[in-house]
């Protein structure tokens, strides 16, 4: 008996962490499409987040040594703020969420949280001060409720209807045949986008992370259902710091701050009011979205 079941649940904690790590990243494909690179360094401690500050200084980065992406960007979000990163596609706006979550080592520079530098904390503990929402939530063969606590499994049912209420999704699952236990995913009820990406919110906010990186829906939402997640996230971002990775300029406008990349570069920073006035960057591509969206 005991050398059957031990390796099962041997087959079932690998199992769970590999739920566990596909979830971590499985959640990120959009702004982390590949697997992490990094391993803890000897002696690596927990990161503390006591405030939540996160500084980028004169950070370069390549993925290929011949090609440099980042080239020696500085960047000061002060906790509780919400910064965003714009830029034409290919700027290196991703490239920046994934150094954020270590997902690879900076070739210059140092990225650190409360001034601690981040290739010396932990990444388990980096992974759990940071919620990620992404465009596309991966949703698991299993029932809504699973669904939202896997951040937390501890979580109890009355947290995760509160989470699944701020994420404004509590009266459609309530709608379903079995509430909180109908099954979803490939193999179950497929949800729509909006409500994908609002049992992410919901997953978040169970979570509770200090730190939140969005990955701004470029996906195709209908523009109520985006403007309703937009409304959900900026509550989700209360109290605290955000950086989020816009793809559209027309839903990070209040930003406490834009800073706008172009070539791995940050060419200009402000808010968008200050951005337009200056007529730089920003305001090209601003007036060329709203050129594009009235076509
Ligand atoms: P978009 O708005 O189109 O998503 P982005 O500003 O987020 O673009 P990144 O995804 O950060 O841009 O990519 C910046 C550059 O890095 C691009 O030229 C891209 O081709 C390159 N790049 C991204 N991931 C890799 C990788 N794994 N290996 C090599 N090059 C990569």
């Amino acid at each position: 008996m005991i050398q059957i079941t031990m390796p099962l649940s041997f087959l079932g904690t690998v199992y769970r962490e590999i739920r566990q790590a596909m979830i971590d990243m499985g959640g990120m494909f959009d702004l982390l499409e590949q697997p992490a690179e990094v391993v803890d360094a000897p002696g690596a401690r927990p990161l503390q987040v006591t405030a939540g500050r996160v500084q980028f200084s004169d950070v370069t980065f390549a993925y290929d040594p011949a090609r440099p992406i980042l080239k020696g960007v500085t960047l000061d979000v002060l906790p509780g703020q919400t910064v965003a990163i714009v830029g034409s596609s290919g700027a290196g706006k991703s490239t920046i969420g994934r150094m954020l979550f270590r997902f690879y080592d900076v070739t210059g520079g140092a990225v650190s949280i409360d001034g601690q530098d981040l290739r010396h904390v932990t990444q388990a503990s980096l992974h759990a001060q940071i919620g990620v929402v992404p465009q596309d939530t991966v949703l698991f063969n299993d029932t809504i409720h699973y669904n939202i606590a896997y951040g937390r499994p501890d979580a109890t049912e009355d947290e995760v209807r509160a989470a699944a209420r701020a994420a404004n999704i509590d009266g459609f699952i309530a709608s379903l045949p079995d509430g909180y236990q109908t099954t979803v995913g490939e193999r179950g009820l497929k949800l729509s986008g909006g409500e994908k990406q609002r049992v992410g919110i919901a997953r978040t906010l169970l979570k509770n992370p200090p730190i939140l990186l969005l990955d701004e829906a470029t996906s195709a939402l209908d523009s109520q259902t985006e403007a309703e997640i937009q409304r959900e996230l900026r509550a989700v971002g209360q109290g605290r710091t955000v950086i989020t990775i816009a793809h559209r300029l027309s839903t990070i406008q209040d930003a406490d701050r834009i800073v706008v990349l172009e070539e791995g570069r940050i060419v200009e920073h402000g808010t968008h009011d200050q951005l337009l006035a200056r007529a730089g960057r920003y305001a090209q591509l601003w007036n060329r979205q709203t050129q594009d969206d009235a076509a």
